[in-house]
């Protein structure tokens, strides 16, 4: 695959790599891939990418901007916006990004109270509500998941640089699963929401007997009527509605439902 890309272009593309708030765990990912990782950093040219390099970023046209984390602060929305201004594509790297993710979780509880867990004395601490990537600018593909799987970056990567928007195929993560020999929870009455959500990270947490709590999202064709019939049994709707808070899924599920129920 990279053996492919190397060749395909004569100029270098220009790529950047920026972080908003966030916990920065999907760009170590990157890292996590050691040599690989730097075989395509030296296939493009890097105008930043703060764990790697600290030169200065002359705010230049790019290729593809890729951010991380969520626009939280003015300044973050001022270097989001900034970043799609100058980038022909734009890609988010991440749950936080895509889906509000951990932090979410304050915008479903009563956000002064969470606050005071973090800090003594709130006075002129901003307490703003989270609001993914694409309410401020227009996102052109999606790098899903808490975090990223990094493989999956090397795989889409070549087809953002030919300037095309790659389609992650529309299979839920019981595929993985299944492949990977697992014997299902939902069998052994313990819930899990494979069914409904998109696969790509080769299954990793029923791999190890934990349930999926949908990092990567719905699934194109996610049924969430049938999640909720198949897992009635093993967990009330409050701790459906409680774990799928985790990595900012409840969003997504009740504009599902809502085009189901339309009032
Ligand atoms: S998606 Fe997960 S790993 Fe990536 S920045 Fe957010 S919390 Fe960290
Ligand atoms: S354990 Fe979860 S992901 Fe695996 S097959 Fe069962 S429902 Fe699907
Ligand atoms: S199994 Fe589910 S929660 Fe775990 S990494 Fe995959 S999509 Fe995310």
């Amino acid at each position: 695959m990279l053996e492919h890309f190397k060749d395909f272009f004569k100029k270098k593309p220009k790529i950047a790599i920026v972080s908003l708030t966030s916990c920065e765990g999907c760009q170590f990912a990157l890292l996590d891939l050691g040599e690989c990782f730097l075989d395509f950093v030296s296939q493009i040219e890097m105008v930043d990418f703060r764990l790697l390099e600290d030169e200065e970023d002359k705010g230049e046209k790019i290729d593809i901007g890729i951010v991380e984390g969520n626009p939280m602060t003015d300044e973050n929305i001022e270097t989001l916006k900034k970043l799609r201004e100058r980038s022909k594509i734009l890609a988010v790297l991440g749950n936080c990004a895509a889906m509000g993710g951990i932090p979410e979780i304050k915008n479903y509880q009563e956000g002064m109270n969470t606050i005071k867990h973090v800090y003594k004395y709130v006075q002129g601490i901003k307490n703003t509500e989270i609001k993914e990537v694409d309410n401020f600018v227009k996102v052109d593909f999606t790098f899903p998941g808490c975090p990223i799987n990094a493989e999956e970056f090397l795989k889409y990567m070549p087809e953002l640089l030919e300037g095309k928007i790659p389609v992650i195929p529309d299979q839920p993560v019981c595929v993985e699963c299944k492949a990977r020999g697992n014997r299902c929870l939902l069998l052994d009455k313990k819930p899990c929401f494979g069914p409904m959500i998109l696969g790509g990270c080769d299954a990793v947490c029923p791999t190890s007997r934990m349930m999926c709590q949908g990092c990567r999202g719905l699934r194109p064709k996610g049924n969430v009527k049938a999640m909720r019939a198949a897992l009635k049994n093993m967990m009330t709707d409050e701790e459906l509605e409680n774990v799928s808070e985790i990595y900012g899924l409840r969003d997504d599920i009740s504009e599902w439902e809502s085009k189901l129920y339309p009032n």
